[in-house]
């Protein structure tokens, strides 16, 4: 559709999450601009080395079969770790929370995401957060506790005291993040140290 390949990186780059017209082709413009100076260089265009991640990334990363994490595996990092503790189980709405979570390195356990939050508005149910793949993981690894970390705000507290309605059959122990964490604050933006607080100081559920 777009034969002038400068307007179509434009395009491409402004379907971005928060990239608007203006910072789309400034950092089109950025990217010829370095990549043909690494060319006059010798060295290898940020163009090319873009285009390949991407490619990459498409071609290889999928879903972690147990956790539902990014992985460019079957199992992702965490799930073929020996040394984690398979029977804690945190479950998060988003990887950019399991990337908030092992930054602190203060959580020894394993994982579960969700990929969003219960919104039956929005038409997401629990099936589409394949919340029986969940309650499979939690008997399987035989779990003494499920920490809910999903956000601060309305979908995420809804979907916490779902799943810990869900999971109540199971005879697992469950508990929800609260103390540090803002009313309606989203995990991925929160600081290690009130993370790791509100992780550590989690409440029993039931
Ligand atoms: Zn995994």
């Amino acid at each position: 559709m777009h034969t002038d390949p400068i307007q179509r990186l434009i395009l491409e780059l402004g379907r971005l999450p928060g990239i608007g017209e203006r910072t789309a082709a400034r950092l089109a413009f950025y990217i010829i601009k370095a990549s043909s100076r690494a060319v006059a260089e010798g060295g290898q265009p940020l163009s090319r080395d873009l285009a390949h991640a991407l490619i990459e990334v498409s071609d290889k990363v999928g879903l972690c079969k147990e956790c539902q994490n990014l992985c460019a595996h079957e199992r992702c990092a965490v799930c073929t770790d020996p040394a984690r503790d398979r029977t804690v189980l945190c479950v998060v709405e988003g990887v950019a929370d399991v990337r908030a979570i092992e930054s602190t390195g203060s959580y020894r356990g394993i994982y579960f995401v969700l990929h969003g939050a219960l919104a039956p508005l929005d038409g997401i149910g629990p099936e589409e957060l394949k919340l029986g793949l969940l309650v499979e993981r939690v008997q399987q690894n035989a779990c003494r506790e499920v920490i809910m970390a999903t956000n601060a705000d309305v979908e995420g507290d809804a979907t916490a005291l779902y799943l810990a309605q869900l999971l109540r059959s199971t005879g697992v122990g469950v508990s929800r993040i609260a103390s540090g964490i803002p009313l309606g604050g989203e995990l991925e933006y929160i600081d290690h140290a009130t993370l790791s607080r509100a992780l550590s100081e989690r409440r029993s559920v039931y």
